[in-house]
């Protein structure tokens, strides 16, 4: 089997040690061209020395010191700033896990997909936001997207690609999250502790609150409406409890299609790793016996509001999206902060939408431009929260 060239964009996060941890398994298959972080020096130059990467990444640029101390004498070169990390993107190699949280994933994607290889989409925040500049980056490169969220790459698997018209339906499942049966005056007395206590999955900090809320839901049904382009009404949220289903294609003959598996995220990327191809994973195998049963029940949309402000962006289009997912970051990050209640996270997002309503993006600059502005008016939003 022929030596394949791989990148991954935050290297140090829950997807990124998930990542590495399948590369490391079978080390003569893969030569790992670039890693980057954040903040966590030790752990970037740790894996950086481990599987010989060529360049290594730091973002926080205070840390350039730190990160060139940690390399001393390995011969690999690093480098330190939201530049670097774009630069670490945009070497060449044949494959980039892309998982970097938030927007800050946003210039690092599309610098990868501009040299249209394979491109593991787990940052979906940026698609959110930049939904069709970053399709048609992709487009024009030939870049080829794999989407590593569980539910899409449920859906990628049972899509009928060529024929998107014979799809009547896509069921994207939701756990429910830790508060899933929790009232609203329930919700409002959790903490940052309780809310990334994913009952199934063991994730990072943004995206456990955004399971809390069922954000990340609406997130993943923007996310879905940009990789499978079946119309935005075709879309259904089903609350699944146990996270074995991780999502439906239904066809126009009655067939429903279902990827099934154990909450495992090194599953879906060891899809998008193998692809077209298939290869071996630790991962625990699916018993169903041992399961006994597999429940679902309609999302609430009482309890959890985030699921209709998502849907609505996703109907009005344009900077909508970017919005939602700007102002949810600012007021996630306040709520991990200890600044904010449970409840206002959404309602953050909700007076940002209703305040901010900007023409559509057209370029990357524009995205960057309407995200800034709704990160403002968040945390406007919150000082009046505040006060
Ligand atoms: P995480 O917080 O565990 O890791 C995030 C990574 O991004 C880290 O390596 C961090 O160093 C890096 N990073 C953060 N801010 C950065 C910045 N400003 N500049 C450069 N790098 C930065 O997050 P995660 O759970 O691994 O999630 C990563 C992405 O994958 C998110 O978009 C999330 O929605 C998506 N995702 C995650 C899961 C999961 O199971 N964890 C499942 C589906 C989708
Ligand atoms: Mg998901």
């Amino acid at each position: 089997m022929s030596v394949r060239s791989i990148s991954i964009l935050g290297a140090t996060g829950s997807i990124g040690t998930s990542t590495l941890d399948l590369i490391e398994r079978d080390p003569e298959r893969y030569e790992v061209v670039a890693l980057t972080a954040n903040s966590d020096v030790a752990g970037l130059a740790d894996a950086a020395r481990r599987t010989g990467a060529r360049f290594a990444a730091i973002g926080d640029p205070s840390l350039s010191g730190a990160l060139a101390d940690a390399l001393a004498g390995s011969g690999i070169a690093c480098g330190a700033g939201a530049q670097a990390v774009t630069d670490a993107a945009a070497m060449e190699s044949d494959w980039t896990m892309a998982a970097i949280v938030g927007i800050a994933g946003l210039e690092p994607t599309m610098a990868a997909l501009r040299r249209g290889r394979a491109v593991a989409l787990a940052n979906k925040e940026a698609l959110v936001s930049a939904g069709p500049v970053m399709l048609g980056v992709a487009k024009d490169s030939g870049a080829h997207m794999l989407p590593v969220d569980s539910e899409h790459n449920a859906i990628y698997q049972c899509f009928d690609h060529e024929n998107p018209s014979r799809v009547a339906k896509v069921v994207l499942t939701a756990s429910g999250g830790p508060f899933r049966t929790l009232s609203r005056a329930e919700m409002a007395r959790m903490t940052p502790a309780q809310a990334v206590k994913h009952p199934n999955w063991s994730m990072g900090a943004k995206i456990s609150v955004d399971s809390a809320t069922l954000m990340n839901k609406g997130l993943e049904l923007i996310e879905a409406h940009h990789l499978f382009p079946i119309g935005a009404d075709r879309f259904e949220i089903l609350v699944h409890p146990q996270s074995v289903v991780h999502s439906l294609v239904e066809y126009i003959d009655g067939s429903v299609l279902a990827q099934l598996g154990t909450p495992d995220m090194r599953t879906p990327i060891a899809h998008t790793l193998a692809w077209p191809e298939r290869m071996e994973t630790p991962c625990a195998r699916l018993d169903l016996a041992a399961i006994g049963r597999l429940d679902f029940e309609a999302p609430d949309p009482e309890r959890f509001p985030a699921l209709d402000l998502a849907r609505a962006a996703l109907a009005a289009g344009g900077a909508r999206p970017a919005i939602l997912n700007a102002a949810n970051e600012v007021a996630v990050a306040a709520f991990l902060a200890g600044r904010l209640g449970f409840l206002d996270i959404v309602s953050v997002v909700s007076k940002v939408l209703d305040r901010y309503d900007p023409p559509g993006p057209i370029s990357l600059e524009d995205v960057i431009a309407i995200d800034g502005h709704a990160r403002d008016m968040a945390e406007q939003a919150m000082e009046v929260l505040a006060a």
